[in-house]
């Protein structure tokens, strides 16, 4: 990493939330140039992407770097060295990858210093002074790393050693609360970092559910694998992946996402949803499909003649309606569909409730 420039220049870790556009603020108005550089994972609920990342930095004017993971953070997500958190959440794996990143971009790009929007005791995995130590030595950053929301709580990093950034107008905020972040963003000025829609879906548990799913009956896992966890009521039948959608959008998206080998199916003469079965076409997985099918049409008693094929709906089955004992033993997850609110946590750390 270049020590040396001009005029130092520090890239900041930005996730559209509050905390780190906060930190970017304190960092600017110490006459320091930023850029930024933002993460999208697959995993991203924001549905733009970015999390609001470009506004915010549209907001701050500061450059912004927007780095897309893929395969290389499945990777992570499979087999992460310090485990999970509450559910399929890698946080400590996840920030060291995502600082390795930066701090390869921070040499391309002459920056003196990362710093980022992380609060000391925020977030329970991957926020402990501990665990921040053990984040900074794993990426090769220790002492590098600066934190200007806790700055005063921890040791001097390089930086502020070098002079390079003032101590002194840094802060020493602790904890899970965000009235002292509010406030500070009133006094700053600091307008946008809002997040509609966004946050991690590693951290909930019906996805966590199935991914976990996923991740045992497949070893090499694609990133269309994961945009399929997006959409649909998930079954599992042995080798079999059977998704139901949910509405007429995700029946929508199912037909276009759908795979060449996948196998269609849908209910004739009643309100139907579209399934997908993956996985071998054993004629019990089809009657599988077809039961999963009936099961969430709109016909809820007897038995109905459900269309199915791989190219079109070309064959037909007729098929009872399972009990929905027998439906809750196939599926992926225990858990009810997602909730209208969901509390929304950017990678740095903040939350709120979102819709
Ligand atoms: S919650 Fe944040 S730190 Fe944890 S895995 Fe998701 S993006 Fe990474």
């Amino acid at each position: 990493m270049a020590l040396e420039s001009k005029k130092t220049k520090g890239l900041a870790l930005l996730s559209g939330g509050l905390d780190s556009a906060l930190a970017v603020k304190l960092v600017l108005d110490q006459g320091i140039d930023v850029e930024a550089v933002n993460f999208v994972s697959p995993f991203c609920l924001c549905r733009k992407g970015g999390c609001g990342a470009s506004e915010v930095a549209k907001n701050l004017n500061i450059p912004l770097k927007t780095i897309n993971v893929g395969q290389e953070y499945l990777r992570i997500v499979r087999k992460p060295r310090f485990g999970y958190g509450r559910n399929m959440n890698p946080c400590i794996d996840c920030r060291i990858f995502m600082l390795k990143k930066a701090k390869k971009y921070a040499e391309e790009t002459g920056a003196s210093f990362i710093f980022t929007g992380e609060v000391l005791g925020q977030r329970p995995m991957s926020q402990h002074r501990k665990t921040l130590g053990v984040i900074e030595e794993a990426a090769g950053l220790k002492g590098k790393i600066l934190r200007p929301l806790s700055a005063k709580l921890l040791p001097p990093t390089d930086v502020e050693k070098k002079g390079l950034v003032n101590r002194e107008t840094l802060l020493g905020i602790e904890g899970r609360s965000r009235k002292k972040q509010i406030r500070l963003a009133d006094e700053l000025n600091v307008t946008e970092y809002s997040c509609p829609g966004g946050g991690c879906l590693l951290t909930y548990r019906e996805f966590a559910d199935k991914l976990k799913d996923l991740l045992e009956h497949k070893k090499r896992v694609s990133l269309k694998d994961v945009q399929f966890l997006k959409v649909g009521r998930h079954f599992r039948f042995g080798k079999n992946k059977i998704i139901v959608g949910r509405n007429e959008a995700e029946n929508g998206l199912l037909l276009r996402m759908k795979m060449a080998n996948d196998y269609c199916f849908e209910a004739q003469g009643t309100g139907s949803p579209i399934t997908l079965l993956q996985g071998p076409k054993t004629s019990a997985a089809i009657e599988k499909a077809a039961e999963l099918t009936a099961y969430h049409s709109d016909k809820k008693q007897g038995d109905l003649s459900v269309r199915f094929g791989r190219g079109g709906f070309n064959k037909l089955l007729r098929t009872p309606i399972p009990s929905q004992k027998e439906v809750e033993n196939l599926r992926v997850t225990s858990q009810k569909a997602p909730a209208q609110f969901h509390m929304h946590k950017n990678w740095d750390g903040s939350e709120k409730l979102e819709k």
